[in-house]
């Protein structure tokens, strides 16, 4: 059982169900002949999980259902997930991840009644051939369709939209991914957008092909050309590039990505997912059929980490974001003088990498460039 918090808690259900496999994709996901027919008892777990969480009375702050392909649970499972982990009250913001393929207007009443708040979608690319190259199983006339009727519920029901996207793809051109961000938002007006350059994880289909020759990949270079020319439209366009990844209008970031990035509290429920509550993490085993087969709570492994493990990840997730590190808070935190430790691997850095004052260490665009590089140096200070 976990012991929970009496602070703010976020809560994360991960649904690792595909339809079928991207060629990129080293997320922990199974494919439609291992879940189909255990969407009920995989739900009935969760379910179980988080009405078992003992005796909080708070609403969780924020709840996000991400996957895999959350839609594959069918709209009546994700209400019963959505409903019991809102018995307590309403959080923050409610999000719901799905594929552009899986989604039609039967999900509308889980807006209607605000059980969602917040639509995140993975559409990649609005170029048919990029998507076939990436093998994802949607089409660019899916993407359209699905992307018109979120815009449908945002006007409907003010459902906030979240846009993932790819760019640096096999033969793109930055010229075509503006091309996509500019069509994906004259069908939606998405108040957040995910940008992520493609990146060839081991073990997948797509290293097969790029190690055959059969697919190419842009380089650093190739990738960082492409993120400055799409970087400097998404300010043109109004955006705040408040993480590396990630833009928002109008301070719609995402406020539970923001309890990653802060090294807050939160809760993991399902097949692979991780929590962290304050030095501890768990994760549960990737085993979506194990999971549905044992009892509440079995599989979550757990590990504590010591105060210079959780300073490290802190520096790696906060300096991902506009906001970096709070001198005082982080002194607060881990009981560090944030300058004392860190100065000399900082006057290593180039000037332009980042934005020192004597409250906040900030990384800027250019240093986001080269972001594992600072945080190695950075690292190397903590014992
Ligand atoms: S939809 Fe997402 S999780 Fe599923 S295979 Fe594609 S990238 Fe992986």
């Amino acid at each position: 059982m976990f012991s929970l918090p009496p602070g703010d808690l976020s809560l994360y259900l991960h649904i690792p169900m595909c339809k079928s496999r991207c060629s990129y994709c080293g997320f922990y996901s199974e494919p439609t002949a291992v879940w189909e027919g255990r969407v009920a008892s995989y739900t009935e777990r969760l379910v179980s999980e988080i009405d078992q969480l003992g005796t909080r009375d708070a609403p969780f702050y924020t709840l996000y259902i991400g996957g895999g392909d959350p839609a594959n649970l069918t709209v009546e499972n994700l209400r019963l997930l959505l409903t019991a982990a809102q018995r307590q009250g309403r959080p923050r913001e409610v999000t719901v991840e799905v594929n552009p393929e899986s989604f039609d207007e039967s999900f509308f009443p889980l807006f209607e009644e605000r059980l969602v708040t917040r639509l995140s979608m993975g559409i990649q690319t609005m170029d048919q051939a990029l998507l076939s190259v990436i093998g994802r199983r949607t089409t660019a006339a899916d993407n359209r369709r699905a992307l018109s009727l979120a815009q449908e519920a945002r006007a409907r029901y003010g459902v906030d939209l979240s846009i993932d996207l790819m760019v640096a793809l096999p033969n793109q051109t930055a010229a075509g991914a503006i091309r996509d961000i500019e069509t994906v938002l004259s069908l939606c007006e998405a108040e957040h957008l995910s940008l992520y350059c493609l990146t060839v994880e081991e073990g997948t289909a797509l290293a097969r092909q790029v190690q055959d020759g059969t697919v190419t990949v842009a380089d650093e270079d190739g990738q960082e050309a492409f993120l400055r020319s799409l970087w400097a439209h998404l300010h043109g366009l109004g955006f705040e590039h408040y993480e590396v990844s990630n833009f928002a209008k109008n301070g719609r970031y995402s406020r539970h990505n923001c309890v990653y990035w802060s090294l807050d509290d939160y809760l993991g429920l399902g097949s692979g997912a991780a929590s962290t509550i304050g030095s501890f993490h768990w994760q549960q085993n990737q085993d979506l059929i194990g999971y549905t087969e044992a009892n509440p709570f079995d599989g979550y492994e757990k590990e504590e980490t010591d105060t210079w493990e959780q300073a490290e990840e802190y520096l790696m997730m906060a300096l991902r974001t506009t906001w970096g590190i709070d001198k005082v808070r982080f002194f607060e935190r881990f009981g560090l003088d944030f300058d004392r430790m860190f100065s000399k691997a900082v006057a290593r850095c180039e000037p332009t990498w980042y934005i020192d004052s004597a409250q906040n260490f900030a990384i800027t665009e250019d240093g986001w460039m080269v972001l594992d590089e600072i945080l190695v140096r950075l690292v190397m200070e903590i014992p």
